[in-house]
């Protein structure tokens, strides 16, 4: 399906048409026309399922020539467990809003680990959209430096790992200072019940969206187990590679010491390993 054919404006469809997309992902297909309609989604999206493009072209459509308020507000709010995931949704707002007319959206992104001041500074006059991680965000509004009160679009991305990282409960907090009636989007890869619970509680009659994993996320794995005694374990590593004849392998194991241990045992023994950690 084409890009044009969803509903999406000249501008946004000649950003990605340089992008060389030719035709939209099955999510993309799905999801634009809801966004744009103003509805909430609901979507199973794995990473590479071209699930960005999915809310970021959509959202940039219904920003646009709408100006935003004066003051420290934020119009549409990405969260998102990474600061890596953030800095990519942002770059993809930017590139994928770069032919709008003016006056020219406002981008944002804000993380952890890095000085608060200049991500403070920026804010000033607030941002049409603002990709962020939860721990920093509450940060800055602790400071002052912005206001959630005009939040029209929330689009919780990679909810699942959101939850694993233990974001929970900051989660919580940033969402109770959203206005009540707005838009959300929720994108996971996994819903667990944590997960599938907080979707329920967010969403509002959604589009469900939800993606078939594709072949190459579930490569053909045969797992199995071997118990044996801890003295051992190195020995039977070694005759596993060897009686086998594999010639790749990736040995994991659980402490720095550990690497470098079980890499020295095997390059003894003749086989060519390397240590890696962090
Ligand atoms: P995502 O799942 O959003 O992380 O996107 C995965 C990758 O697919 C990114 O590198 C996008 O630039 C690319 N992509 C997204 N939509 C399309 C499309 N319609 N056609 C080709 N590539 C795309």
């Amino acid at each position: 399906m084409s890009f044009s054919s969803l509903g999406l404006s000249a501008p946004l469809v000649r950003a990605v048409a340089e992008r060389n997309y030719t035709t939209a992902t099955p999510i993309q297909a799905a999801a634009i026309p809801a966004v744009l309609r103003g509805g909430d989604v609901w979507a199973s999206a794995q990473t590479g399922s071209g699930k960005t493009a999915a809310f970021a072209l959509p959202i940039l459509q219904r920003l646009s020539g709408v100006q935003r308020e004066r003051g420290r507000f934020v119009r549409a709010l990405i969260l998102v467990p990474t600061r890596e995931l953030a800095a990519q949704i942002g770059d993809a707002f930017r590139d994928y809003g770069r032919y709008l007319p003016e006056p020219a959206l406002k981008t944002l992104v804000v993380y952890g680990g890095v000085s608060i001041n200049p991500q403070m500074m920026a804010l000033g006059g607030g941002a049409d959209i603002l990709v962020a991680t939860p721990g920093r965000l509450l940060d800055l509004i602790a400071h002052n430096a912005l206001s959630l009160s005009a939040v029209a679009t929330l689009v919780l991305d990679e909810a699942d790992r959101l939850f694993a990282l233990g974001f929970a409960d900051e989660l919580a907090r940033v969402l109770a200072l959203l206005p009540a009636r707005r838009q959300t989007l929720f994108f996971s890869a996994t819903f667990p019940p944590a997960v599938w619970a907080l979707a329920e509680s967010l969403l509002h009659e959604p589009t469900r969206i939800e993606m078939p994993a594709a072949p190459a996320d579930t490569p053909d794995i045969v797992q199995r187990a071997i118990e044996v005694d801890a003295p051992q374990r190195t020995q039977l590593l070694r005759n596993l590679i060897e009686f086998h004849a594999w010639t790749r392998v990736l040995v994991f194991v659980a402490t720095k010491y550990a690497t470098e241990h079980v890499a020295e045992k095997l390059r003894r023994a003749g086989l060519d390993a390397a240590a890696l950690h962090g």
